[in-house]
C-alpha cells in the first residue's frame, strides 16, 4: 500500500541571533523519517521540546523546512508553490491544541466553517444544510449555527474546529495535542469522535501528544522523539508491551498507576537530569548523558541509526547493534 505521507530526513533548524548575526542553530528537528498510510494514525510522543510539534508544523509547510522531503499524493510538498500549495493546504489540515485561540471570536459558527470552503472555491448547493450536516457529524446541531465561539465550552470549540476541517474533506490531519487543554471528562468524547470520523472517512492522522495513554488509545503505530530525532518506531501495541529504547522505557515507567499497591511494586527506570540543549546536542547517542545503560566509549562516540530489531519495530540504540 502506498503511504499518504512519506517524510524523508526532515530537518528544521532555527537560527539563534545576536547583534544581527547567527551565532548558533537550534536543531529542533534533525533528520526525521516516517510514513503514514491511508486510514492510519501515527502517534508522535516525547518530552516538551523534543521537536514533535515542529515536525507536525513543518510537514504542513506552516514553517519552512531546512532540508528533507515530504511526499504527499506523489508530490514533494517542500517544492509546492501557488495553486499546487493551495491544493496541499486543502488536503492536509491541522487541529490545534488551544480551542480558545484557534477560532475567530468575531465569526459565527456558520461563517467559521464556510470561510475555508469559499477560500478554496468549493461550491455547495445549500450552505446552511451543508454546515448543519457537518455540525451533526461532530456532535453539535443546528441550534449552534449562528452562535459565537465565546458561547461554547472548550470541548465544543474543538468540535467546531473539527467541523471546519471536515468541510474540506482532507486526506490527512495533524492533531497537535488536540485534547490536552480539555477536562479529562471531555477528552474521551473528542478522541472517540476523531476515531469515528477516521473510520467513516478514512482519514490519516499524525497524532502529537506528550500523553502516552492517549497515544496508546489513538495510534496504530508510533514514533518516540528525543532531541529532534526518532529513537523508536513501531506498532503502538508492540512498543507498549515491549519498549526497546531506554528512553521509551523511561517514558513508560513514568506513567502513573492508579492502583497504590501496583504503584508501590512497579519497577521504575531512573533517569538522570533534564534533556540537553538542542543547540549543542551531545556527541554520539543524544540520550547518553541520561541513559542508565550507556556504555562509555560506545554510546558517546558515533550516533546510532534506526534499525529493524523486530518486524516493523525500529530502534536507534547501540545495545541492539552490539548485543
Ligand atoms: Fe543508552 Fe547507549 Fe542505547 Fe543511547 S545507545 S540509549 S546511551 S544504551
Amino acid at each position: 500500500m502506498e503511504p499518504v505521507l512519506k517524510v524523508e530526513n526532515l530537518k528544521k533548524y532555527f537560527p539563534v541571533r545576536s547583534l544581527l548575526r547567527t551565532i548558533a542553530w537550534v536543531k529542533a528537528v534533525d533528520g526525521v523519517s516516517f510514513e503514514i498510510y491511508p486510514g492510519e494514525t501515527f502517534g508522535l510522543v516525547g518530552e516538551s521540546g523534543c521537536g514533535k510539534t515542529t515536525t507536525g508544523r513543518t510537514i504542513l509547510r506552516l514553517i519552512k523546512p531546512t532540508s528533507g522531503r515530504m511526499i504527499f499524493g506523489g508530490r514533494d510538498v517542500t517544492k509546492l508553490k501557488g495553486k499546487d500549495l493551495m491544493w496541499f493546504r486543502r488536503h492536509a489540515q491541522i487541529m490545534f491544541q488551544d480551542p480558545y485561540s484557534s477560532l475567530d471570536p468575531r465569526q459565527t459558527v456558520f461563517n467559521t466553517i464556510m470561510e475555508p470552503v469559499k477560500f478554496h472555491g468549493i461550491t455547495v448547493d445549500n450552505p446552511e444544510d451543508f454546515v448543519i450536516r457537518l455540525l451533526e457529524s461532530v456532535g453539535l446541531n443546528e441550534m449552534h449555527l449562528y452562535r459565537y465561539p465565546h458561547e461554547f465550552s472548550g470541548g465544543q470549540r474543538q468540535r467546531i474546529a473539527l467541523a471546519k476541517i471536515l468541510a474540506l474533506k482532507p486526506d490527512f490531519v495533524v492533531l497537535d495535542e488536540p485534547t490536552s487543554a480539555l477536562d479529562v471528562s471531555v477528552q474521551a468524547n473528542i478522541l472517540n469522535t476523531l476515531k469515528g470520523l477516521q473510520k467513516k472517512y478514512g482519514f490519516s492522522y499524525l497524532f502529537i501528544s506528550h500523553d502516552l495513554g492517549v497515544v496508546k488509545y489513538m495510534s496504530h503505530r508510533m514514533g518516540v522523539m528525543y532531541l529532534g530525532k526518532l529513537v523508536e518506531v513501531g506498532p503502538s501495541k508492540k512498543i507498549f508491551e515491549n519498549p526497546l529504547h531506554p528512553y521509551t522505557q523511561m517514558l513508560l515507567s513514568a506513567i502513573p498507576v492508579p492502583d497504590p499497591e501496583l504503584a508501590r511494586t512497579k519497577k521504575r527506570m531512573e533517569v538522570k537530569g533534564e534533556p540537553p540543549s538542542p543547540i549543542n546536542p551531545p556527541k554520539g547517542c543524544r540520550f547518553h548523558p541520561r541513559c542508565p545503560l550507556a556504555k562509555a566509549g560506545l554510546c558517546d562516540g558515533k550516533e546510532p541509526s534506526l534499525i529493524e530489531v523486530e518486524k516493523n519495530h525500529y530502534v536507534a540504540c547501540w545495545l541492539y547493534e552490539n548485543p
